[in-house]
């Protein structure tokens, strides 16, 4: 695991190899999804051939390896999964995810032809919109992809998992679509990935839904800032940007509507809990008004299942009701319910810098991979 403060691995390896053009995008098997990396806690004291799974991908010496296989110098090399059985759930579960890890590898992502400008929106809260923005955003810069991460609610979850600054005296994104000031004069690099920067949210934001109401073009200060810096970017030689992410407040007011003229695109990610399509509706009613008077580009491109826990039938039930509903908007990854994702922002970090090794880690890296590949 990443310490706090502490530099993102070489993590574009990931994505290396250069199979673009020809990879298939592999479907998670959701029923196989639990939250590994609670796995070791729960099953402390287990199988030893659990644990000698582990050590094996953990890359530690495994001590069962060293009692039960004696060195052999004339046997054929042989790989990490030519040494699996998968005799128990556990040893299968790993297995699963040394294939998914071992798939992702032969990943490149492909640049956009144009700068993709996604709203993370659900008016629902704490669904994992901002760990869904966060995440998704640091997957595709460690792959080198050119990334802004607009953090528009008054929180400032996203400015803080991102490791960005953004106390009162900030300037932040309430002085951009209040005061008129460049976007270019307010991001701030991302301390862990380089290619990724940030337009924060202080406080102040808290005020600005009211603040708006009476300005001259309310709706669209954010779409033109955006306009305007991408304009910067060119003239100074940055650049073009690969992606923009706006990640949105738990509500459907101005700043919300300002994502949603901003964007092209929404990314809803939906909890796989009971009241997972309540409200889902108004939503969407809402995009349809935004689409029909104020941006008529905007589509709903893509939903996220998240928090997923793979032990109960309820989630299973929601994917597939969800699935049914939005069968070309669902990316077939699924974002488990995992201690590390949670654990990320303590540490103003995403789960990719935090720990990259991470079953949360590998599922957002898989969810960015498909949304890249999609195009
Ligand atoms: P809000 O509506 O308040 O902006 P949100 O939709 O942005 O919330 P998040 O802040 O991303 O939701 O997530 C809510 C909480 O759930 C946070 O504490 C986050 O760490 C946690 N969380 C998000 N995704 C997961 C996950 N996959 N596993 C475990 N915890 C998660
Ligand atoms: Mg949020």
């Amino acid at each position: 695991m990443k310490k706090p403060g502490s530099k993102i691995p070489p993590f574009a390896a990931l994505f290396s190899s250069s199979t673009r053009g020809t990879t298939v995008v592999q479907p998670n098997e959701v029923e196989e999804l639990v939250d590994i990396d609670r796995v070791p806690r729960e099953t402390s004291g287990g199988a030893e051939a659990d644990l000698a799974f582990l050590s094996i991908l953990s890359g530690e010496e495994n001590p069962l390896v060293e009692k039960t296989v004696p060195a052999a110098p004339e046997a054929p090399a042989r790989s990490v999964m030519d040494t699996m059985d998968e005799s128990t759930p556990l040893a299968s579960q790993l297995a699963h995810e040394t294939r998914r890890r071992e798939r992702l590898s032969h990943r490149q992502l492909p640049k956009p032809p144009h700068t993709r400008y996604l709203t993370i929106s659900n008016q629902k809260g704490g669904v994992g919109k901002t760990t869904t923005t966060v995440n998704v955003a640091a997957a595709l810069a460690a792959a080198g992809l050119n990334v802004l991460v607009v953090d528009i609610d008054p929180q400032g979850n996203a400015s803080t998992a991102l490791g960005v600054e953004h106390h009162a005296d900030v300037d932040s994104i309430y002085d951009v679509l209040i005061n008129d000031m460049a976007l270019a004069d307010v991001v701030a690099p991302c301390p862990d990935l380089e290619h990724l920067v940030v337009a924060p949210a202080t406080i102040h934001l808290a005020g600005a839904e009211i603040e708006l109401v009476s300005m001259v073009a309310r709706e669209q200060r954010l779409r033109r800032a955006l306009d305007q810096y991408a304009k910067h970017r060119e003239s100074t030689g940055l650049p073009r940007l690969d992606y923009v992410f706006i990640d949105c407040p738990p509500s459907l007011g101005l700043l919300t509507v300002n994502a949603f003229v901003a964007a092209r695109e929404v990314l809803i990610p939906i909890q796989c809990e009971y009241y997972a399509l309540e409200g889902l509706s108004q939503l969407l009613k809402n995009i349809e008004m935004i689409q029909k008077h104020l941006n008529s580009d905007l589509v709903v491109s893509t939903i996220l299942l998240t928090m997923y826990d793979g032990r109960t039938n309820l989630a299973a039930q929601v994917a597939a009701e969800v699935r049914e509903h939005f069968p070309n908007q669902v990316l077939q990854a699924i974002i488990p319910r995992s201690v590390r994702i949670s654990e990320a922002p303590s540490y103003q970090q995403t789960v990719i810098t935090y720990d990259p090794n991470s079953t949360g880690a590998l599922s957002y890296l898989e969810a960015a991979a498909e949304l890249a590949e999609r195009g």
